[in-house]
């Protein structure tokens, strides 16, 4: 007698709703699950005592960067209904990706970071046709196992390509850049919002292409604009990434790798579920797998003027909240290549509204709700391509829920008026 059967008899004898329950219960603990209701399960962040936090400060990692638009979220929820082959899903959510992003090859990864470490195995497995297990600990007997970067390029990530056992060559000119490639050389990194360095991105592929090494672009946070999740790989690059939790709003811990089909399949095959590569341990459940691609949809039926906005008018509330505030003035910044949205700027004379902008961020944030401002708040060095200095409130606008600008705009209000003794 199968299990069903067995079940079906079993209901029917015991008969009634409140019956069935019972038997659920006792009999198949799986049952148990199943009989939950949505109602019945705690907020969890409550349960733990975790403080929920309103994000007026961009797309941080530290904050849990972004959140997944309704439609992500739903397309997630349903994923994690049903068990599917997994490498068949990786490769139909790659070939989707691929054809609505205009580029060869697509995979979803754990992160850009993720991307960085199994894009550049991608580079060193192809480039010296070894098998996956040699990165990192055989890297450094390869032929080819050096990595060129600008030197204004070296930055906090680029550990992630150093993950792999390559070693990275700082270039400076276009001159010393063409010198530098050599036998050795297995791929050319660069990182796509830095502020410096002299080489161009059509520089950097032309020069590298020469020389039959790929090239690859870390544009972690670079979008919007939406067209950037193809105008990279269309200009040459072999390989892209894109974070996944950052502008496209996807799971926190989803990123896109982009670019040739070969090196694309060479990352796959370092990638869980193989257990012997280098990326065995950047797993991407289904869940985030499917969420990836549902954001990648949301994304691409927005439209940056929309966004763009949206943000302003939401810059504009805050505003209108402080026009009691003595001596404040507001602008709008947008960075240059990296969160390349409307930020607002807030400056204010410390000799009549008398408290430091690091002060008001701290009073935010031992607010109720809790209140996280853009980390450049009252700091001369920035972040996120901000240039901001002490006496600058910064506050990050696009990863706002509905109506907490006014909320944000309220307590800036209240801490600003009452160091201006009003
Ligand atoms: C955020 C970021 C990363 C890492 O992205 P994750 O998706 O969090 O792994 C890598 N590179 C750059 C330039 C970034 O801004």
């Amino acid at each position: 007698m199968g299990n069903s059967t067995t079940r079906r008899k079993l209901l029917a004898q015991a008969g009634g709703m409140a019956g069935i329950a019972a038997l659920a219960n006792s009999v198949n603990g799986e049952a148990a699950y199943a009989a939950e209701s949505p109602s019945s399960i705690p907020d969890y962040y409550d349960k733990l005592g975790v403080t929920k936090i309103i994000n007026a400060a961009g797309t941080y990692t530290i904050l849990t960067a972004s959140t997944m638009p309704a439609s992500v979220q739903e397309a997630v929820a349903r994923a994690a209904k049903h068990p599917v082959r997994l490498l068949e899903l990786q490769q139909k959510a790659g070939e989707y990706l691929a054809q609505r992003l205009h580029c060869e090859a697509a995979m979803v990864t754990a992160g850009a970071s993720s991307a960085l470490t199994l894009g550049t195995a991608a580079c060193i497995d192809v480039r010296n046709q070894c098998a996956v297990q040699a990165v990192p600990m055989k890297v450094s007997a390869l032929r080819r196992n050096e990595v060129l970067i600008q030197k204004a390029h070296r930055y906090s990530y680029d550990h992630a390509v150093e993950n792999c056992g390559a070693r990275l060559i700082e270039v400076e000119s276009l001159n010393d850049y063409q010198r530098s490639f050599s036998e050795r050389t297995v791929m050319a990194h660069f990182f796509n919002a830095a502020e410096g360095g002299q080489i161009s991105r059509e520089d950097w592929i032309r020069v590298a292409h020469q020389h039959g090494v790929p090239c690859f672009n870390d544009a972690a946070a670079d979008v919007p604009p939406i067209a950037n999740l193809w105008n990279y790989t269309q200009m040459g690059f072999d390989l892209v990434t894109f974070s996944g939790g950052k502008g496209i709003r996807g799971p926190q811990n989803a990123g896109l790798l982009l670019g040739r089909k070969d090196l694309i399949s060479a990352a796959a095959a370092t990638n869980n579920p193989f257990d012997e590569g280098v990326g065995r341990g950047m797993k991407v459940a289904k869940e985030q797998i499917v969420g990836m691609v549902a954001a990648v949809d949301w994304l691409l039926s927005q439209s940056d003027e929309a966004m763009e906005a949206e943000f302003r008018a939401r810059a504009d509330r805050i505003c209108s909240e402080l026009k009691s505030i003595p001596t404040l003035e507001s602008t709008i910044a947008v960075p240059a290549v990296a969160n390349h949205v409307p930020h607002l700027l807030l400056r204010y004379d410390q000799q009549r509204v008398k408290i430091a902008p690091l002060q008001v961020a701290q009073r935010l944030r031992e607010g109720h709700p809790s209140i996280e401002l853009n980390p450049s708040t009252g700091r001369r060095e920035g972040s996120a391509g901000l240039h901001s200095d002490e006496h600058t409130i910064v506050v990050g606008v696009w990863m706002l829920e509905p109506g907490e600008d006014v909320i944000v705009g309220r307590r800036l209000r209240e801490v600003l008026m009452s160091a201006a003794g009003a």
